[in-house]
């Protein structure tokens, strides 16, 4: 990929930039729920707020519309019973891009409104992790540029998670930690400030730090039961065996956790039978996580595959983990799985 930089770095200022939005939002949740009369209006106003801040920073700083696989689509808003939540997305998106009438904005979410039959395309979650938002603990903004069925680009925003090891993992944080991995290249940190007010010599490379041999594996999963079954996870633990911990938070943050080393494994065990991942669920978080030297694949150890379309349609699950920990953890769940 020629272009390789250049589309890093758009990527890295269109996130920065959507992250600014979203954060300003999750400051006023209780007043936008207030005037909106609805409880989840602001991960809505968020969400949509990102999806087009993203789409017009990638052509702006491009030169051209890009192809982009994103989560939503602008129905929702066109529908004159919402327009009152259009005017609230207009006014957050605003904070970045001024000049956004409610045309350009609907325009801007429908670009995100690509296919996958391309050999390269981007893939977004403008706001992956939205119970978390609504909690004020840890969310994500995920934009991804996947080249023949894998992710090559990853950048990652986690508005709400510490740098610091030691900052409890469900509260917020004013600063937050910003992820740009590129295939072959490595993973940086960044603070997750504005553009303006972000220091580029502040970046650092990751390296996940070893871990001994025997300590307990930190293992971490969903906040929400529905989404990784906590049955399947306490049985894996149980079998593995040594006083293991798990670790619960919202969204693709959970690889950049592992990806820093401050847990040893993201484990996702389905709960349903057919349920399909989404590629922006995993495409950036996946990318952070492998070129910080981690194993990232399925529950049966098959490598995640982007190239079936929206989904992760030949893959069941999650995985990941530095070699050790991902050996192990895969042997526990062969073993308690159960025998269909
Ligand atoms: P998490 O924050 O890890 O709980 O994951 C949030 C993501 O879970 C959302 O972006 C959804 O796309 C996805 N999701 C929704 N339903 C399910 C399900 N039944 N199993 C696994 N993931 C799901
Ligand atoms: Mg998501």
């Amino acid at each position: 990929m020629h272009d390789e930089p250049r589309m890093a770095e758009a990527a890295l200022a269109a996130v920065t930039l959507a992250a600014t939005v979203c954060r300003q939002v999750q400051r006023n949740l209780d007043d936008v729920r207030r005037i909106l009369k609805d409880d989840k209006s602001p991960v809505t106003i968020a969400d949509y707020a990102s999806q087009a801040i993203v789409a017009r920073e990638l052509t702006r700083l491009l030169g051209e519309e890009p192809v982009l696989v994103a989560e939503e689509t602008s129905t929702f808003l066109r529908d004159d019973d919402h327009a009152a939540h259009l005017d609230a997305t207009l006014a957050a998106t605003r904070e970045v891009w001024e000049d956004c009438d409610a045309d350009s904005l609907l325009r801007m979410i429908d670009v995100g409104c690509g296919d996958t039959h391309h050999h390269g395309f981007w893939t977004l979650d403008p706001i992956d992790g939205t119970k978390g938002f609504l909690r004020n603990q840890q969310y994500a903004i995920a934009l991804a540029y996947i080249q023949r069925g894998e992710p090559v680009i990853g950048v990652m925003a986690c508005p709400n998670l510490s740098r610091d090891f030691n900052a409890p993992l469900d509260e917020p944080d004013p600063v937050g930690s910003l992820y740009l991995a590129i295939r072959g290249q490595g993973v940086e940190e960044f603070p997750c400030l504005p553009p303006g007010e972000a220091s580029r010599t502040d970046r650092a490379r990751l390296s996940r730090p070893m871990r001994g041999e025997h300590a307990p594996l930190r293992v971490c999963g969903s906040v929400e039961s529905a989404h990784s079954s906590d049955e399947g996870t306490e049985a894996v633990l149980a079998a593995v065996g040594g006083g293991n911990e798990r670790v619960r938070l919202d969204s693709q943050a959970k690889y950049a956790v592992v990806a820093r080393g401050q847990a040893d494994a993201y484990m996702r065990l389905p709960t349903r039978k057919g349920y399909v991942e989404r590629i922006w669920d995993h495409a950036a978080g996946a990318l952070v996580a492998s070129e910080a030297g981690c194993f990232v694949t399925d529950i049966h150890g098959r490598a995640l595959d982007f190239s079936k379309g929206r989904g992760l349609e030949a893959n069941t699950g999650i995985l990941c983990a530095p070699a050790a920990a991902h050996g192990a953890l895969l042997g526990a769940i062969e073993a308690t799985r159960p025998k269909a």
